[in-house]
């Protein structure tokens, strides 16, 4: 481990070791800390079908791993870590790896995505692991032959509906609109799928059970006139409500939006810190795919060299 670098990158996802690779070429001798998640939120997908050079499609997990090798090839030092603190007071910059190590960095490349979001029901924490999951590729096999339901009317929310369709015996999608904001083709996928039902003006209110999820009490038309009880028999429940950026460890030094977000000064990666800079999902309330990630990584390193250049570090 060095104390010293001229780039360290936080966060291992399509943005991180994009910006790994550019870094590396660029003979700024990298440090990436793949954080909580390695490889980050692709590795918890499935088939990946639309990153180009893929024409078969590849699982998120094998585009991870390429991504990685090819970081590393140019001599990218990878190492497990997750950023605990920041001092951005000063130059060179300080973070702190696993609430001991300090490094000291003349830039550094913020990738560090967004998490699954919940709903905040107490059941959701009471049945954490049994039974409630925020990633169907990473919990699904578990429910083979069993009822689930995904929470959700996103493209996130579709793709794990279709993905457990594949295992489970029948998947209740759980939509609070009366439509869902999904891309026309997985909401196509969805509705030609005989084992999906969509249950639409839908919300969950509570889940119950006596040993794990045995189903959960949704409310149809929440606050309408009209609005009924709906209890449903349920195996697993799964939410696909959207994310929330990772940037509490940034928030007394860098600029974010009312969500969260960092704010970066388009056309560039640069944050309102001189030599810091941020790519991919953190910094992203619009695209969130994991090729304009791997774009933005790309304009992070470059943007982080020519600043090293300028200053003649
Ligand atoms: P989105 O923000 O697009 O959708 C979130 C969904 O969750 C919405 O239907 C929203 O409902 C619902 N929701 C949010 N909060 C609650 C709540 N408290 N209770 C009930 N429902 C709630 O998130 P996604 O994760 O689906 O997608 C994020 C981005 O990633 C999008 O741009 C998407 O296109 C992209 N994506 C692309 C994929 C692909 O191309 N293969 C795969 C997955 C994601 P409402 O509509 O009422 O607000």
């Amino acid at each position: 481990m060095r104390n010293k670098v001229r780039c360290l990158i936080i966060g291992s996802g399509p943005a991180g070791y994009t910006a790994a690779i550019y870094a590396s070429r660029a003979n700024l001798e990298p440090v990436l800390y793949e954080g909580l998640q390695p490889g980050g939120q692709l590795t918890t997908t499935t088939e990946v079908e639309n990153f180009p050079g893929y024409p078969e499609g590849i699982t998120g997990t094998e585009l991870m791993e390429d991504l990685k090798k090819q970081a590393q090839r140019y001599g990218t030092e990878v190492l497990s870590g997750r950023a605990t603190a920041v001092d951005f007071s000063s130059h060179p910059h300080k973070v702190t790896i696993d609430n001991e190590n300090v490094i000291e960095a003349d830039t550094v490349i913020i990738s560090t995505g967004a998490t699954a979001k919940y709903l905040g029901l107490p059941d959701e924490t009471k049945y954490a692991g049994q039974g409630v999951s925020a990633c169907a590729t990473c919990d699904g096999f578990f429910y083979r032959k069993k009822t689930v339901a995904v929470v959700g009317g996103g493209d996130t929310a579709c793709e794990e509906a279709t993905y457990l369709s594949g295992l489970a015996d029948k998947v209740y999608l759980i939509v609070r609109k009366d439509y869902l904001r999904a891309s026309q083709i997985m909401q196509d996928r969805v509705m030609n799928n005989p084992k999906i039902e969509i249950l639409f003006e839908h919300n969950t209110v509570g889940l119950f059970g006596e040993n794990g999820v045995e189903g959960a009490h949704l409310v149809k038309r929440m606050g309408e006139s009209d609005e009924e009880k709906v209890d449903i028999a349920i195996d697993g429940f799964f939410l696909a409500i959207g994310h929330t950026p990772n940037t509490d460890i940034f928030k007394d030094f860098l600029e974010l939006d009312e969500v969260g977000y960092i704010k970066i000064q388009d056309p560039t990666s640069k944050t309102n810190i001189e030599g810091v800079f941020a790519a991919g999902d953190v910094a992203d309330t619009h695209y969130r795919q994991a090729i304009t990630a791997a774009g933005m990584g790309c304009r992070a390193a470059m943007d982080a060299e020519r600043y090293l250049s300028e200053k003649g570090l």
